[in-house]
This record gives C-alpha cells, sequence and structure tokens, in this order.
C-alpha cells in the first residue's frame, strides 16, 4: 500500500514537471508595444513623418529588450517604455499629451503585474512628470489600486517622483496651439502601452496617455481602468488598449480578452478580433490593443485606420530575435523601417 502511495506520488510529481516545461513559452521573452489607434491619414501622406514614429516605436522596442535581456522583470521594462513614450512629444503621454477642453493636461496611467494581480493605476494628475512612475508606486507601495487627482499628487510627491510646477510643461507647440484654439475638430492619438513576457515567465501590462481631446476636465478614461484599458494575469494575457475609453470601459475590454483566453480557450489573437471588430467597432469603441499570452502568443489589432504599434521577442531554441513595426496595415521588419 506505502508502496502504492509512493509510485503515485512519483508519478504526480513527473506529470507536474511534465506540464510546466510543457507550459514554458518557445519565446525567451516578449515585449510589445503601442502609440495610440486613430485614422493615421495625414502620416499615410506624409511618409517623412513617419518615419519618425517608425524609430520611436523601434527605440521603444529596444529599450524594453535590453532589460529583458538582461533578465530584469518584466515591469522594470514596462516602465523603462512608458518612460521613454511619456518624455517624447509624438505620442499622447507625458509631454504630449493631449488637452481637456478646459486647456488643461490630465494625465491617466496604469500598471498590472500578472504573477500576483497587483495593480497600481493614477488618473487626472496634472504635474506628475512620469505618471507611470506614480502609477507603480500606488501598486508597491500603498495599500489601494488607483488613486486620482490632488490625492495622487500629494501621494506622488511623499514618494519623493519628480515634478513638475506647471501643468504647461506637457504642452508642445502642437498642443499648446490647441489650448488656444480648442474649437478646431483634429484629436490626437498616441496614447501608449506596453506589455511583456520575461524571462522568469511573469506578464506584466502598461498603459499612459493623456486621455481623449477636449475631454470634460474630470473625465477618466479606460487607460488607469484596471481590467479596461490594462490587465495581466499570468493565467491568461497581458492586455494594453487604446482608443475611445468609454466603450472600452463598458467592454471591460481588456478582462474581456483574457476570460475569452481563458475560458473559451480563444487563442489571443481571435480573442482580439472578436472583440474589436464584433463586439466593438470604428464607430462604437473604436481603437485597439496589444496582447500577450503566458505562451507568448501575441496579437495587435485594431478597429481604427491605424495603431503605432510593434513587437519583438527571442526565440528559445535558437537565439533568434525577430520583431516588426507598422503604423498602418502594413509591418516591417524591426530596425529596418523606412
Ligand atoms: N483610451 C484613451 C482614453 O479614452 C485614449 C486613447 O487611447 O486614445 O482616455
Amino acid at each position: 500500500m506505502r508502496i502504492a502511495k509512493r509510485i503515485g506520488s512519483a508519478l504526480a510529481a513527473i506529470c507536474l514537471a511534465t506540464a510546466a516545461l510543457w507550459a514554458q513559452s518557445e519565446r525567451e521573452y516578449v515585449i510589445v508595444v503601442h502609440g495610440g489607434a486613430g485614422a493615421m491619414r495625414s502620416l499615410e501622406q506624409h511618409p517623412e513623418q513617419a518615419a519618425h514614429y517608425y524609430a520611436a516605436l523601434d527605440s521603444a522596442l529596444h529599450i524594453g529588450a535590453a532589460l529583458l535581456e538582461r533578465g530584469s522583470k518584466g515591469e522594470e521594462a514596462v516602465i523603462a517604455v512608458l518612460r521613454y513614450f511619456e518624455s517624447n512629444p509624438l505620442f499622447n503621454a507625458g509631454v504630449g499629451a493631449t488637452c481637456t477642453a478646459a486647456g488643461t493636461f490630465e494625465l491617466d496611467a496604469s500598471i498590472m503585474r500578472g504573477e500576483d494581480l497587483s495593480a497600481g493605476a493614477v488618473a487626472g494628475v496634472k504635474h506628475v512628470k512620469h505618471p507611470i512612475e506614480a502609477a507603480y508606486r500606488v501598486m508597491t507601495r500603498s495599500a489601494h489600486v488607483m488613486m486620482a487627482g490632488e490625492g495622487a499628487e500629494q501621494f506622488a510627491r511623499e514618494q519623493a517622483l519628480e515634478m513638475v510646477d506647471d501643468n504647461l510643461y506637457f504642452a508642445t507647440p502642437k498642443t499648446l496651439q490647441w489650448v488656444e484654439q480648442l474649437k478646431q475638430e483634429s484629436k490626437k492619438n498616441g496614447t501608449t502601452g506596453c506589455v511583456v513576457l520575461d524571462k522568469q515567465g511573469n506578464l506584466t501590462a502598461g498603459t499612459t496617455t493623456g486621455g481623449m481631446f477636449k475631454k470634460k476636465w474630470g473625465r477618466v478614461g479606460d487607460s488607469p481602468v484596471i481590467g479596461a484599458g490594462t490587465y495581466a494575469d499570468n493565467a491568461s494575457c497581458a492586455v494594453s488598449c487604446t482608443g475611445h475609453g468609454e466603450y472600452f470601459i463598458r467592454h471591460a475590454v481588456a478582462y474581456n480578452l483574457c476570460a475569452r483566453y481563458k475560458y473559451l480557450k480563444e487563442p489571443v489573437a481571435d480573442a482580439a478580433r472578436h472583440i474589436l471588430h464584433e463586439e466593438l467597432n470604428a464607430e462604437a469603441g473604436n481603437g485597439g490593443l496589444i496582447a500577450v499570452d503566458r505562451e507568448g502568443n501575441i496579437a495587435m489589432d485594431f478597429n481604427s485606420g491605424g495603431m503605432f504599434r510593434g513587437y519583438l521577442y527571442k526565440e528559445r531554441a535558437t537565439g533568434h530575435v525577430c520583431g516588426e513595426v507598422g503604423i498602418g496595415q502594413k509591418l516591417v521588419p524591426v530596425s529596418n523601417h523606412p
């Protein structure tokens, strides 16, 4: 009886070890980024402008991949990438953020760790230089998941994060023009996001944005809402969204994708397609998302004209690094853009 029991537990241990081996991704690490979704019509007509975006996506991927290559945790890569986007005026995050109807800049950001479902977010901050850092501090140094407005700013100050005195720090000549005119119906795309599968097999997701052009001051979109704009769970996927936030909140898009993967056993790309093209569409829920599942499969889908996006991964067996970046339908090899 005792021998049978021992054989039983040895078999169980072998099964568990085999399952763990099977669960290991064929990709040593994976990083996917987005820089917002939108019509992209003007960029199609101006390839010289598009080249700046290709180069920025390329840099973002390489910043993240260098950390992942070194064995850094996914959250370090996500923060480094999103800090880069927040400093780059091309994108609607940090400097370059779009303005509210009141002519102010109100920033939202969030981050989630798939290993233990811990998450942090800030909404409507006006003086935090890197909102993604503040979101990370909410996750790691507070008992909360989301903080907003002045309370979030005071918390960021207490955490000794870099602050800016003037809200116009986030303005660029282009956004300042909008602040002055505000009648202009143009809008800025460029919310940024990053999802990662690191060498330890952990998933992380982060998103940072200025929100929607001419939003009412005080309005909060999907980007800082865990489950809507951002979600990560090691049992399923890491997701970051961009687009018309109100729809992404109503459809709990980021969690919705993880749930389809987990419960319907849908491949990540099919789940993304279903949500963006059947539940949402270009009129009701214009936008896109990036996702990576626990096996390293990725999705980069959108129902808009285009989405700034890119991915990069390292094959475990061969050590090859593969990656592409794109704006419209077409993808081009990473570091080999026009
Ligand atoms: N989703 C963002 C928001 O609604 C905006 C965007 O991604 O363009 O605030």
